[in-house]
């Protein structure tokens, strides 16, 4: 196979979200793992819904995630291509218009579905005379124009789907482009995947209907129609559709959240896959295992608990030097590699390590139940001499068991309440260094 060039392209009127990201990752690890070419497109051609500022925080996520782009541009700076190319498709007959009112379509569509005919356009458009177009647009109306299909079948055979069919005679001649002379997505985009020399049109299923229409409109147009991969949607861990906040669920709103990249990446890559859903370091390694054929039918599951476990493990293993500056920014105190080493095991997110702070740097208020109050006391005097090391925790305990006779819970977990007011953190033997002796023995009411 020569090298694929392949395209994501976001419409700039929100931001972007784990069912757009999803898509844009699929064709950057493809890209990336045959060695092809990952174009970023803007689809800014509803000037009224698109803004800038959607776009540079698309361009931002997209950064954040390591999705980055061979080549961009935007499609609003290239309406004398589409124009040239509808001027190409009336020659051909192909592009007709129409001057049908939305109300008159409605009515049109209701009557059909009433004679149990299915709401197709009747195409009463094509029978109008000159004299006729004339006197309509006399009475002011503009002509929307679709596009003639050929009424037959579109076949291709889809990387994820498989083989499909569709009979272009079951569909409504598409609008190409609105009465106020505005282009919908359809014409834009093939034009845009013929001159980019896009060889595989990978997004999501709710496509596959514009792709009959898309392929006949490629081959109009003198090009060969790319391959094909659709994919199916995201839907919510509970097994419904995506619910409102999944679906909306933003880039932007989950970097705040503290999510590491890689762990939106790896989940978003295997859900719905073969493959097991497990973290992985890098893009490259997704990369690696990427294929389509390992893409199922149904619907790939988004669990937001899931994400965390994997962001978790993900945190686990990340070096100090690659977490640094970020936990500075959460709090200064963090900026410290065995503390980091020490708590990042009890967290989920980054920011989790926030709550740490204090438990080992600052003032805590113990958890020291007055009955044990007399075994904290004693087990203060028994604190080895010296600077703490990770023997201390076993040296001590080994002692004050010795010493008073208690084991088991009510020794550690006393031991861990009064040092760090919590019932749960990480391992003593590893925090209690960090602690340090001055604030272990004021703890310990010493
Ligand atoms: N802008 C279109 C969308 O977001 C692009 C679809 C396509 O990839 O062709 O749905």
């Amino acid at each position: 196979m020569t090298s694929p060039i392949v395209r994501f392209a976001p419409s700039p009127t929100g931001r972007l979200h784990v069912g757009n990201v999803r898509t844009a990752l699929i064709n950057w690890l493809f890209a990336k793992g045959q060695g092809g070419k990952f174009i970023l497109r803007i689809d800014d051609t509803d000037v009224e819904r698109s803004t800038k500022e959607n776009e540079d925080a698309l361009k931002v996520d997209l950064e954040w995630l390591g999705l980055v782009w061979a080549d961009t541009f935007n499609q609003s700076d290239r309406f004398a291509q589409y124009d040239a190319a509808a001027e190409k498709l009336r020659g051909m007959g192909l592009l007709y218009p129409c001057y049908e009112t939305a109300d008159e379509l409605d009515r049109k569509r209701k009557i059909a579905l009433s004679r149990g005919r299915p709401p197709v356009y009747d195409r009463a458009a094509l029978s109008l005379t000159d004299d006729e177009k004339a006197k309509l647009e006399a009475e002011g109306r503009q002509p929307h124009w679709r596009f003639k299909l050929s009424g037959e079948r579109v076949e291709w055979n889809d990387l994820v789907r498989g083989p499909q069919s569709i009979d272009t005679s079951s569909l409504s001649d598409p609008i190409l482009i609105r009465e106020d002379g505005s282009y919908l997505y359809t014409l834009p985009s093939v034009v845009d995947d013929i001159e980019a020399g896009i060889t595989h049109v990978v997004r999501g299923e709710d496509h596959v209907t514009n792709s009959g229409a898309q392929i006949e409109i490629f081959k109009a147009l003198g090009g060969t129609a790319p391959d094909m991969a659709h994919t199916p949607l995201l839907i919510g861990a509970d097994g419904q559709g995506l619910s409102k906040r999944l679906g909306s669920l933003s880039m932007g709103e989950l970097r705040a959240q503290g999510y590491e990249p890689m762990s939106i990446c790896s989940l978003l890559a295997k859900i719905g896959t073969s493959d097991n859903v497990e973290a992985r370091e890098s893009l490259d390694q997704l990369a690696a295992e990427f294929d389509f054929s390992k893409i199922g039918r149904s619907p790939a599951r988004f669990d937001e608990a899931e994400l965390k476990g994997l962001n978790a493990s993900i945190l686990h293993a990340l070096p100090f030097d690659a977490v640094k500056d970020r936990l500075a920014a959460v709090d200064p105190r963090a900026a410290d590699e065995a503390f980091w080493t020490v708590v990042r095991e009890n967290c989920s997110l980054l920011p989790e390590v926030g709550a740490w702070v204090d438990t080992v740097f600052g003032d805590i208020t113990p958890l020291v139940d007055d009955e044990d109050k007399d075994f904290v006391a004693t087990a203060a005097t028994l604190l080895p001499e010296g600077e703490l090391t990770g023997e201390t925790w076993s040296q001590w305990t080994n002692a004050v068991k010795a010493e008073t006779g208690r084991k088991g819970r009510g020794l550690f977990m006393t031991l861990r309440k009064a040092l760090t007011g919590q019932e749960h953190g990480p391992d003593m033997g590893a925090i209690l260094p960090l602690i340090g002796r001055e604030r272990a023995l004021k703890r310990l009411g010493g």
